[in-house]
């Protein structure tokens, strides 16, 4: 399980139990035996961004787990009360302290093992100085032939990379929606 268990009702407190609901519903939820609340669980954005400067790119060095020390392209959960674009734009600027315009999305990424999809931006830097936040070791550009590919933090983060570069040689960006099982 990817996700830990509910153990007490949101509503009430007591304790729940998975199962099947009496609606029509074909799911085991999470179900409140006392005032009946059923908890449904869905999938969690992911929004991040390809920052780039001329043929470079900016990584950031991860602070946190998981994959401490593995390089990423600026990315977190996203809030609620904002949009995927706000949300991919405020990670940037926690993770990197970067400056930047924001552009079209390049990647939309299923990771339905996890119960996420994770969503990428491209973020034309308007400077090459970063403040990356406490998250963050160091944020640094990287070319194509430097990125450190072994030391990716994570699949939805090589795959957009992959995808970047690619689209770039090809002069022509367009969405890649991706499924990563
Ligand atoms: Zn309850």
């Amino acid at each position: 399980m990817f996700r830990t268990p509910i153990k007490h009702c949101r509503n009430c407190g007591a304790s729940v139990i998975y199962r099947v609901p009496d609606d029509g519903d074909t799911r085991e939820r999470a179900v409140c035996p006392a005032c009946v609340t059923i908890h449904y669980e869905n999938p969690l954005n992911v929004v991040g961004t390809v920052p780039y400067w001329g043929d470079k790119v900016l990584l950031c060095k991860r602070n946190i787990e998981p994959r401490w020390g593995k390089w990423t392209l600026p990315a977190g959960f996203m809030e609620l009360n904002e949009t995927t674009l706000e949300g991919a734009a405020r990670e940037t600027v926690e993770e990197a302290g970067a400056q930047f315009e924001m552009e079209d999305l390049i990647t939309v990424l299923s990771v339905p093992g996890v119960g996420q999809v994770h969503m990428f931006y491209l973020a034309r830097l308007t400077s090459d100085v970063f403040d990356p936040g406490h998250e963050t070791i160091e944020a640094r550009l990287f070319s194509e032939d430097e990125i450190p590919w072994g030391e990716i933090a994570f699949r939805t983060v090589r795959e957009t990379l992959e995808r970047y570069f690619e689209a770039r040689r090809r002069g022509a960006f367009e969405v890649h929606n991706l499924d990563i099982r």
